[in-house]
């Protein structure tokens, strides 16, 4: 039962931390250690109306290390299956070649684009990511900020 949501997007963007937020517990490690998230971790989820099957993910990024690049293969391979994408990006950053090439897959699929860490000074080019994925929101998952936004917005894309 529920909807194969996949959470993505590069290291340390805060996609454990969401994932926590959202099912109330804390079944990801968050740490300020890119890479630290390698096997996808699934926890089912009830945000308003719908039934979502979460999976948090590695991040994705060129590595030389053989056991983090198990956990990127992983995460590739949910994007390209999910029925729904949360595409995570950081709001006090730059977009990367990463991200750009993220938002490149998400034309045409359901998804919704999460700019987070709004709490910190922005950076990033919102505009960009809005001419790609319709459905953006802004949100500090670690201050639980922007979540009724991200339900709702979860909702109207499926
Ligand atoms: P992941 O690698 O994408 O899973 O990122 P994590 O969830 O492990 O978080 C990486 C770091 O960013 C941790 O130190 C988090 O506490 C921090 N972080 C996550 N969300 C936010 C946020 O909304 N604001 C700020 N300032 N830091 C955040
Ligand atoms: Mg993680």
């Amino acid at each position: 039962e529920g909807v194969d949501t996949v959470i993505v997007g590069r290291p340390n963007v805060g996609k454990s931390t969401l994932m926590n937020v959202l099912s109330g517990v804390e079944r990801s490690i968050v740490t300020h250690i890119p890479g630290t998230t390698r096997d996808v971790v699934e926890e089912t989820v009830r945000l308003g109306d719908v039934v979502l099957r979460l999976a948090d993910t590695a991040g994705l990024h060129e590595t030389d290390d053989p056991v983090e690049a198990i956990g990127v293969e992983k995460a590739r391979g949910r994007l390209e299956t999910a029925g729904l994408v949360l595409a995570v990006f950081d709001a006090s950053q730059n977009l990367e070649e990463e991200d750009r090439c993220l938002l490149k897959k998400l034309d045409g699929r359901p998804a919704v684009a999460v700019i987070n860490k709004t709490d910190l000074t922005p950076c990033i080019d919102e505009a960009f990511v809005r001419r790609h994925v319709p459905y953006v929101v802004t949100i500090s998952a670690k201050q639980e900020m922007g979540m009724e936004q991200l339900r709702e917005a979860v909702c109207d894309v499926l």
